[in-house]
């Protein structure tokens, strides 16, 4: 097979290698894209040489100033556009058992390929002029692309011994393509599964995001579930599963529902963030769960302790302790809002309570709660998903009328401390969340004027008087 390569960076890389008198390849997930027809932006040059030589010429050529060169990784780099170039000598790596870093040397090309995780990312395309183009493929890698098969180019106990986080990248891979694990390779994963344990939480989050990124997450989540993966990394996810029955009552098991639900919230956002609300949305039921006779099972505030677990969930896992986690636990927390409102009257002012709530997330919010309806009953479904449309019709209503999402307050504190020659106190703060509540409980228009009016009477009420105006 042969790749038409006519683009002006490929054929500068073959001009650098001739300027060298070396050879250079294009390697790994950028080969595989472009078989499969998939679009990808960063491209992987193996030079058998010095690679770092081979991005200095490149970049010359270019006329590309900035190359970032890695020196104990033997690797530089350099963008041209949006294109991320990385630059790399053949090698070979040989591993001990009781050590993660291999053993490093310089090697041939098929070398540099027997040490490549799967045979779908073991292809090399030639950049030299006699073979322009030719894919070389040692270990059938095109017919595995062909029957979109996941497959180790050796024996998979060993090269999941060697680097276990192979094992999560067959289910990333699996998951974001839709192809299947070969047999003997899953079967390897299950039996390997322990030796994830040396590796690093960023290396393997890098993998989950993309799992939690691809089509239809749940592929790739079941995978990890069953080869006893998920429970080494993430264990709070495995206390999600189970059905318990008491006199005859059971609950839904958790677990596949928050699949469920992974999975609706996949086929409408992209939003990595989103995908990990739906994720730990029930994350509290498993700690609040009760049986009653009366109502049988319940899981009050399950919302709340979820919110409360989003943090040590995110430590653990190399997440970002910032916005993000901030945003996921917003929408655990708020995730029962949109649904209760389905089922009260649906007042004025519960729908400005949760404007005001959920803020500029409104919309991610309807989402996850729309994408939270698992039920088998198509019927219930349809009237839900109907009775969400006039929830989100009423939010728009009362959001022109009342402009409450991004409410700020109309009088501030420091306004309020100025007016009563006050100094900070919980008075202020008293002042500020009553004036907050009779907005959005209609009591008084979202405005300054009629803010600033009901604000003397309150303060009235408490015996405070202005001082200047
Ligand atoms: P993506 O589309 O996510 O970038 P990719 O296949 O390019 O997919 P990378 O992680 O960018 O994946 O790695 C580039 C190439 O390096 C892979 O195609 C593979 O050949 C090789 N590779 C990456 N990680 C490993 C690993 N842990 N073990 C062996 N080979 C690896
Ligand atoms: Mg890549």
């Amino acid at each position: 097979m042969r790749i038409n390569l006519e683009d002006k960076i490929f054929e500068t890389i073959s001009l650098a290698a001739v300027e060298l008198n070396i050879k250079a390849f294009v390697v790994g997930g950028f080969v595989r894209d472009s078989i499969i027809g998939r679009n990808s932006k960063d491209i992987d040059i193996v030079a058998v040489g010095s690679g770092i030589e081979l991005a200095r010429t490149v970049a010359k050529l270019l006329g590309i100033k900035k190359v970032a060169v890695f020196k104990t990784y033997g690797t530089a780099q350099i963008n041209v556009g949006d294109v991320d170039i990385e630059f790399v000598g053949a090698r070979k790596e040989s591993y001990d058992r009781n050590s993660r870093k291999p053993i490093v040397e310089n090697g041939s090309l098929s070398d540099d390929q027997l040490r490549r995780d799967f045979t779908i990312n073991a292809l090399a395309i030639s950049l030299s002029k006699e073979d322009y183009g030719l894919v070389l493929d040692p270990f059938n890698g095109l017919s595995d692309i062909e029957n979109r098969i996941i497959r180790t180019p050796l024996e998979p106990g060993i090269t999941f011994s060697d680097d276990p986080l192979r094992m999560i990248r067959a289910i990333r891979f699996a998951s974001q393509l839709g192809f299947e694990i070969y047999d003997e390779t899953y079967k390897a994963i299950s039996v390997n599964a322990e030796r994830l344990k040396i590796v690093s939480s960023e290396r393997i989050i890098d993998e989950f995001n993309k799992i939690l990124l691809s089509p239809k997450p749940s592929v790739g989540i079941e995978m990890l579930e069953e080869t006893g993966l998920l429970e080494l990394f993430f264990p709070q996810l495995i206390h999600l599963k189970g059905v318990e029955n008491v006199e005859g009552k059971m609950h839904k098991d958790n677990f596949a529902h928050t699949l469920q639900v992974v999975d609706q919230i996949s086929l409408i956002s992209f939003d990595l963030w989103l995908r990990w609300s739906a994720l730990l949305h029930d994350i509290g039921k498993p700690a609040t769960k009760h049986f009653n006779k009366e109502n049988g099972w319940t899981f009050h505030g399950h919302e709340v302790v979820g919110a409360k677990m989003v943090e040590e969930i995110f430590r653990k896992l190399r997440l970002p302790l910032n916005e993000k986690l901030k945003y996921v636990q917003k929408m655990v927390n708020l995730h029962l809002r949109p649904i209760a409102l389905v089922h009260e009257v649906v007042t004025d002012s519960a729908v400005r309570r949760l404007l005001f709530e959920a803020g500029e997330n409104i919309e991610d919010l309807m989402q996850l709660a729309e994408a939270d309806i698992t039920s088998k009953n198509e019927k219930k479904v349809k009237l839900y998903l109907s009775n969400f449309k006039l929830v989100r019709k009423k939010l728009k209503e009362v959001e022109e009328k009342d402009r409450i999402r991004n409410m700020q307050p109309p009088v501030t504190g420091e306004e309020i401390m100025h007016i009563f020659n006050l100094p900070p106190c919980k008075i202020v703060g008293d002042l500020k969340n009553e004036i907050k509540d009779a907005i959005l409980d209609g009591l008084v228009a979202n405005e300054r004027e009629a803010v600033l009016q009901y604000l003397f009477q309150i303060a009235r009420d408490k015996g405070i008087e202005p001082v200047t105006i």
